[in-house]
């Protein structure tokens, strides 16, 4: 194996105070893939400081050169795709076609914020005194500290960093201890850009509640983005309270994806296939969580659907035509399989799946075979948590009114999905729909043109849009006393 991977703050790649490293391991196989430093509270001090002061400079230079450094990264990320894409698919465990449109569309946020950056102007206000003037301007909020979560390990990082840098911010990332290694390629991209030194740090640790703790209370840190768990994000907001420090959230969900009779049949089964099974094998916070499917369709969309999933095809994400990879661990398995097992004990009918898969190709990898579960009620735990991997609840609906008032039964918001041709029931519905997301005959996501963001405890601010790089910013009121 290679040397220990280093972190790269203020410009240099640097082992972590005290020596301690962490391994990577690839859940196909359970190979160490990398050893990487471990970071430790005094390099959160050292990254931090370097933050703060690398701000001096970038939060003044002209937007339009900012921009340029993103276009910069943007390219070279271009050129590195399959290279990071390999990264992802190592660490993550996702097929590495879907890595490389994963890579693919995580560059474009640059190129979406180094245009963005040109446009954060202000206003002039009128005053109702006429010797004075007002104006209002927005500026970079300061030294941010960005939490990532594993799943996408790097279009969650420059979903946060684009933004930020683009504002004039510079960033201290913590990427999940899962998946550090995209992150750092990511790091070295911006080096190789020649991105000043400090503008931009990253922060392995496996400590992620000391360090994480020392990152986000730092008085120098002036705004956390944080994605990952609801438990853990509200922890952090409880703790950001005392300094009442910025926060952006895109925590968990609990995606409802309801099948209206008047569906398009076919688009709504491939939707629901994919928006359940074909996205980091479940592991995505927009997946489908319940599938609600109108009754007087379920005998026809049942049955199609349980044949398409019998049909995926789960392997080592380097795999050909792999389309489902392992699970990210054993704990994320274990919970998967819990929630199933849960359901069936509470009646719940498990029709295909539902396994730990062995044999030569799945022993040593975390994988799981793709679950369906029909007969599954609103109260169960599989239909009220976010299950986070390869299992289908199937809920059965009869009124309109009745499947919005379950779908939004739940303290979740983040992402919802339906399928009708009755375009007056397409607005309505899209519009009581408690999500932040919603997917009206869609399940494709979203893209950095619109703000993706949740409702409710999944999350808080937006990111992608116009809203991505306000987040960032302070508002200024200007008032000038003409005399
Ligand atoms: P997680 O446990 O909350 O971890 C997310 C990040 O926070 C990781 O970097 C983690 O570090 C760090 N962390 C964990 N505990 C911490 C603490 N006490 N203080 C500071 N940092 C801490 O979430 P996960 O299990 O990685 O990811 C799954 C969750 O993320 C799901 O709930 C999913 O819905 C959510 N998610 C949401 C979105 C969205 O856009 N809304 C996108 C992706 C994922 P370690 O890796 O070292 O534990
Ligand atoms: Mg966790």
């Amino acid at each position: 194996m290679a040397d220990v991977e280093r972190m790269y703050i203020d410009g240099e790649w640097t082992l972590a105070e005290g020596g301690a490293t962490f391994d990577v391991v690839n859940p196909a196989d359970r190979t160490v893939v990398a050893r990487v430093t471990n970071g430790a509270v005094p390099d959160v001090q050292r990254a931090v400081r370097a933050a703060h002061r690398a701000f001096t400079d970038w939060s003044v230079l002209a937007p339009k050169d900012r921009g340029r450094f993103l276009l910069g990264i943007q390219e070279l990320m271009e050129e590195r795709r399959d290279e990071l894409a390999r990264l992802v698919t190592l660490e993550n465990g996702k097929p590495f076609e879907e890595a490389k449109k994963e890579v693919q569309f995580s560059l474009g946020y640059f190129g979406w914020f180094a245009e963005e950056a040109r446009r954060m102007t202000g206003e002039w206000i009128p005053s109702p005194q006429p010797g004075k003037r007002y104006w209002v301007l927005r500026q970079p909020v300061g030294p941010v500290a960005a939490v990532t979560p594993w799943n996408f390990p790097a279009t969650m990082v420059t979903r946060k960093i684009a933004p930020a840098l683009a504002a004039g911010c510079t960033v201290v990332l913590k990427p999940a201890s899962a998946t550090p290694l995209t992150a750092l390629a990511i790091a070295k991209i911006a080096e190789d850009t020649g991105l000043p030194r400090g503008v931009f740090n990253v922060l392995t640790t496996n400590r992620s509640g000391l360090v994480g703790a020392e990152l986000l209370t730092h008085p120098l840190i002036r705004k956390i983005g944080f994605t990952g768990s609801t438990d853990v994000g509200k922890g952090i907001m409880e703790a950001a309270a005392r300094q009442i420090k910025r926060l952006s959230f895109e925590l968990g969900g609990n995606a409802p994806f309801i099948v209206f009779e008047d569906a398009d049949f076919k688009a709504a089964l491939d939707g629901a296939v994919a928006m359940k099974f074909l996205r980091v094998a479940g592991q995505s916070c927009i997946c489908a969580n319940r599938i609600y499917v109108q009754r007087s369709i379920a005998d026809r969309f049942v049955p199609a659907f349980v044949d398409a999933v019998k049909g995926l095809k789960v392997a080592s994400g380097f795999e050909p035509a792999a389309q489902i990879g392992p699970l990210i661990n054993e704990e994320t398995r274990a919970k998967v399989h819990a929630l199933v097992e849960d359901a069936v004990t509470r009646g719940a009918r498990l029709v295909t799946g539902g396994h730990y898969l062995t044999g030569e190709r799945y022993a040593t990898g975390f994988f799981y075979a793709p679950a369906v579960l029909l007969d599954v009620t609103d109260d169960m735990p599989i239909a009220q948590e976010e299950i986070f991997g390869p299992a289908a609840p199937i809920l059965v609906f009869d009124t309109e009114e009745e499947v919005i008032r379950r779908a939004n039964a739940t303290k979740f918001g983040l992402a919802a999905y339906f399928y009708t041709r009755d375009m007056t029931r397409l607005v309505r519905v899209a519009e009581r729909l408690e999500y932040g997301l919603v997917g009206a005959n869609d399940a494709a996501g979203y893209t950095h043109e619109i703000p993706f963001g949740g409702f409710k405890e999944s999350g808080l601010g937006r990111e992608g849009g116009h809203e991505g790089i306000e987040e960032y910013t302070e508002v200024k009121s200007v008032v000038v006393n003409l005399g």
